[in-house]
C-alpha cells in the first residue's frame, strides 16, 4: 500500500463515519441537550464525555462506547450511537440500580405478553401518563422507575 492509497481509504473512511454520524443524530428523537455540568454536583463540575472502561470496570459495550461522565461524583449516562446526545439524564448509582432492576421487569413482562419493544412503550407510556417520548428507561427517577416496574410486575402477571 503506498501512501496516497492509505490517504484514499482514511477518507473513505472518515466521509462514511461523517455520514453516519449526521443520520444518528437526525434518527435521534426528541434529544435532551448536553449535560454540561453535574445535575447533583453542581456547576461546578462539569460533565465530561468519558469512556466506558471509566465507568464499567474497565469493559466497553457497543460501537459508541462513551458517557457523560461527572469526575467528582461518577454519575454517568449513555449516548445515542453515532452522536454526542445523551440518552438521558446522568445517575447516580441509586438511580442507575432503579433503572436497570424496573427495566428488567419491563423486558419480562414484554416477553409474557407478546408485545413488541414499540407495543410495550406504548402502553407504559399510557399506563404512566406519559406521552411516549417521553417514556424512557433513562429519563426517569427513581420514583418514576419504580411506578414503571410495578405497572410491568402487575400487568405480567
Ligand atoms: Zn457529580
Amino acid at each position: 500500500m503506498n501512501r496516497s492509497e492509505s490517504i484514499a481509504e482514511i477518507a473513505t473512511a472518515l466521509a462514511k463515519a461523517q455520514a453516519e454520524i449526521s443520520n444518528a443524530s437526525k434518527n435521534a428523537k426528541n434529544p435532551l441537550p448536553a449535560p454540561e455540568h453535574c445535575r447533583y454536583c453542581g456547576p461546578r463540575w462539569s460533565a465530561f464525555i468519558g469512556h466506558h472502561e471509566e465507568v464499567y470496570n474497565g469493559r466497553s459495550y457497543g460501537d459508541w462506547p462513551y458517557v457523560y461522565l461527572c469526575e467528582n461524583c461518577g454519575a454517568y449516562v449513555g449516548l445515542h450511537p453515532f452522536t454526542d446526545i445523551p440518552l438521558g439524564t446522568m445517575a447516580d448509582e441509586g438511580l442507575r440500580r432503579a433503572r436497570k432492576n424496573n427495566k428488567q421487569r419491563f423486558n419480562l413482562m414484554m416477553k409474557a405478553s407478546g408485545m413488541k419493544r414499540g407495543e410495550a412503550y406504548e402502553w407504559l407510556s399510557g399506563a404512566m401518563g406519559i406521552p411516549v417520548v417521553e417514556c424512557h428507561w433513562a429519563w426517569f427517577e427513581i420514583e418514576q422507575c419504580e411506578k414503571a416496574g410495578k405497572l410491568c410486575s402487575e400487568r405480567g402477571k
